[in-house]
């Protein structure tokens, strides 16, 4: 696997790895598109990292699902990766054992918030569930823990998403990873998602608040375990492993 993309929603969150890597902005991603394209190398890797950009009404940034499918779709197009990786930051349950600034790779990631209660089949459409065998052997290898990634379209969690989250063992909520895992399906294109949590549900204090004052801790530790990922890449590219 040489050619890795990592996708990630909002700069906040890709600055350490961009600043890290050494990646600069390509002029390749089409003009009428919001996404953004860094490149680089690293060891024997070729490196490319798209974010979704920001919304040039409202001046934030783009964060979401339809943002993730076009990044998704553009990235997968353009760049023909080997493996794509889906970096970002999440909320999870103390009570499920998740602490501020903690790692985690997805086993399984899915939607919480698309409920089409029409016959199995569109539930199970509506569910997801895209299993990550690759990533799940990945994590086993460099140590960290594995969760059910939980994707919907909203930062805070009405009474009814907590229902459907908490039927999940460990839950990494965040708002792109299923949709780009089913872009990432249509190209039989492997994903690991990795994700660094920034805020706690069942806290007192608020998502956002919680999320604004943890956003570079948790973007930090993001760096420091992607790259961590990017190293045992390398060395399974050198060894012809993966
Ligand atoms: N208030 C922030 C916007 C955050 S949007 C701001 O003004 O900058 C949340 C982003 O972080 C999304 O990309 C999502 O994937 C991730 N995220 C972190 N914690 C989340 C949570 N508890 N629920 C949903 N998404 C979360």
């Amino acid at each position: 696997m040489k050619r890795i993309t990592m996708i990630v929603a909002m700069k906040q969150e890709a600055a350490p790895l961009i600043e890290k890597l050494g990646l600069t902005e390509t002029n390749d991603i089409n003009p009428l598109l919001p996404c953004k394209n860094f490149a680089g190398e690293y060891k024997n890797l070729s490196i490319n990292l798209v974010t979704n950009g920001s919304d040039s009404v409202h001046g934030v940034e783009n964060v979401g699902t339809q943002p993730a499918t076009l990044a998704a779709y553009e990235a997968l197009r353009l760049l023909s990766p080997d493996l794509v990786i889906n970096a970002g930051t999440c909320g999870g349950f103390s009570d499920k054992g998740c602490k501020i600034g903690d790692v985690y790779i997805g086993e399984r990631i899915r939607f919480f918030d698309r409920r089409i209660p029409m016959g199995e089949h569109y539930e199970a459409y509506g569910d997801g569930n895209f299993q990550c065998q690759l990533a799940v052997d990945l994590a086993r290898k460099l140590g960290l823990p594995t969760s059910i990634v939980c994707t919907g379209n909203s930062l805070d969690m009405s009474p009814t998403d907590e229902a459907i989250l908490r039927q999940e063992s460990v839950v990494n909520k965040e708002m792109e990873a299923a949709a780009i895992a089913w872009v990432a399906s249509h190209y039989q294109t492997p994903l690991v998602a990795v994700k660094s949590v920034t805020d706690l549900m069942d806290s007192e204090h608020g998502t956002a608040e919680e999320f604004a004052s943890n956003l570079a801790l948790a973007s930090g530790n993001l760096q420091k375990e992607v790259l961590k990922l990017l190293d045992l890449l390398a060395q399974k590219q050198a060894t012809s492993d993966v």
